[in-house]
């Protein structure tokens, strides 16, 4: 057993906080004065920017294929990596990434799609959910129906990142009613001017997503991702190939948000002493520096799990629950330490509070992750305490 990471994974763990530090967090304030004047946290030349800038560093496609152009890092390195962009809230992600399912296309799709939008020239959104189809996805009702070369297709999505900005979507559509799920969805990749449209949907946090509607839009039958009839089964892949990385990133905010409990029950005095001194502030502290601990631990093997080619769903949901329920405690302990200023919007930690919360809902909320463990047990799927046998 072997808890260190190698000299390279920690070479480039402290190369990206160095980036991260000196490029990223500086406009933190920027963001959140954005944010309190109902822009977006950064522009996407700001974005476009840093994303060149991290490029010149080598950082730049983390789990591209070397052979477009990415670094291929592998999902343990996307881990760290991810972890040490999710110290700071400033909306920030590396560049030269493409959605995992565009792989499935064909050499024509790739050049038409995955190519730009890897180059960041092109932006896509994932569509599966439906006002009557969240975590029931296998209940969607779109319908895409034939004529001649193309697919008509009719229904609504609700709650799409990137759904008003994406010039494509990767929509999920019926086209075998009697198959539904098992055989009868499929996925299109179909243009902005094809005639989608998109709606806002103000939330919570900076988190826009948006709802679409198809009406009658035609979508050639040659942009059909993958086969016809296995939407989704992609979809799955899409959902479940990354799982880990959403606890990954939450580490990094958890981190981050403890120095600051750190340093604020240090310096704060309260009846004549540092509250650091008071066992109720201790024991947020400790509680929170032990959970984030064992998050990292169960996100680390999840995406250890995946880079040596296991299943690791049932490993990745149990990061997934843990990993976001930790955050989502964390943030509302050390909000709690810093008092009244924790509830402002001068502290990152307000806006931290509002963020996390969105990642114990999507790609599979609490329940469902427990439902998954739990059956995984019941039906004999996976074994308590496997992961030492
Ligand atoms: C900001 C944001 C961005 C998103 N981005 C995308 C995107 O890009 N693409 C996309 O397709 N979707 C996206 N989603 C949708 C997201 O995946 C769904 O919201 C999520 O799967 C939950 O579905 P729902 O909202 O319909 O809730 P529901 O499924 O209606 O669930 C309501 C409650 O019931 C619980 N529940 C449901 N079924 C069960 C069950 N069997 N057992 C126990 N409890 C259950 C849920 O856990 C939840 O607590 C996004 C959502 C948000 C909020």
């Amino acid at each position: 057993m072997d808890f260190e990471l190698s000299e390279e994974q920690r070479a480039v763990k402290a190369a990206v906080r160095q980036f991260i530090t000196k490029e990223v967090a500086p406009l933190e304030p920027t963001v959140l004065l954005n944010e309190r004047e109902g822009r977006p946290g950064i522009d996407r030349e700001t974005l476009r920017d840093l994303q060149a800038k991290a490029r010149k560093y080598g950082y730049w496609g983390i789990n591209t294929p070397e052979e477009y152009g990415g670094m291929e890092a592998g999902p343990v390195m996307a881990a760290i990596i991810a972890g040490e962009a999710g110290r700071t809230f400033v909306p920030f992600r590396f560049g030269g990434s493409a959605d995992n399912i565009l792989y499935a296309g064909n050499e024509e799709q790739k050049q038409e799609y995955l190519v730009p939008t890897i180059e960041g020239d092109r932006r896509s959104c994932f569509a599966i959910t439906e006002p009557g189809a969240g975590s029931d996805a296998r209940n969607i009702r779109t319908r895409a129906v034939r004529d001649g070369d193309d697919w008509v297709i009719n229904g609504e999505k609700i709650f799409i990142t990137n759904g008003n900005e994406a010039d494509f979507v990767m929509v999920f559509a019926v086209t075998n009613p009697e198959l539904g799920a098992n055989g009868g969805v499929t996925c299109f990749l179909a243009d902005r001017d094809m005639g989608w449209e998109s709606t806002p949907i103000p939330t919570m946090g900076e988190w826009g997503p948006a709802s679409l509607s198809f009406q009658d839009v035609r979508v050639p039958h040659r942009n059909i991702l993958g086969e016809e009839g296995r939407g989704f089964e992609l979809a799955m892949q899409w959902i479940g190939q990354g799982r880990f990385m959403i606890p990954a990133g939450a580490l990094g905010a958890a981190e981050r948000m403890i120095e600051m409990a750190i340093e604020h029950a240090n310096n704060r005095e309260s009846m004549g002493h540092p509250i650091a001194e008071y066992q109720a502030i201790q024991w947020h502290i400790a509680d929170s520096a032990v959970e984030l601990e064992a998050a990292r631990w169960l996100t680390l093997r999840a995406a250890w799990q995946v880079e040596r080619g296991e299943d690791a769903r049932h490993s990745s949901s149990i990061a997934k629950l843990y990993g976001t329920t930790m955050a989502n405690r964390v943030v509302d302990r050390v909000l709690q330490i810093h008092g009244g200023m924790g509830y402002t919007k001068e502290l990152p930690i307000e806006r931290w509070y509002r963020e996390l919360r969105l990642l114990r809902i999507f790609e599979g909320t609490d329940e469902i992750q427990r439902r998954t463990i739990a059956r995984n047990l019941l039906r004999g799927h996976a074994k308590v305490g496997a992961s030492l046998s």
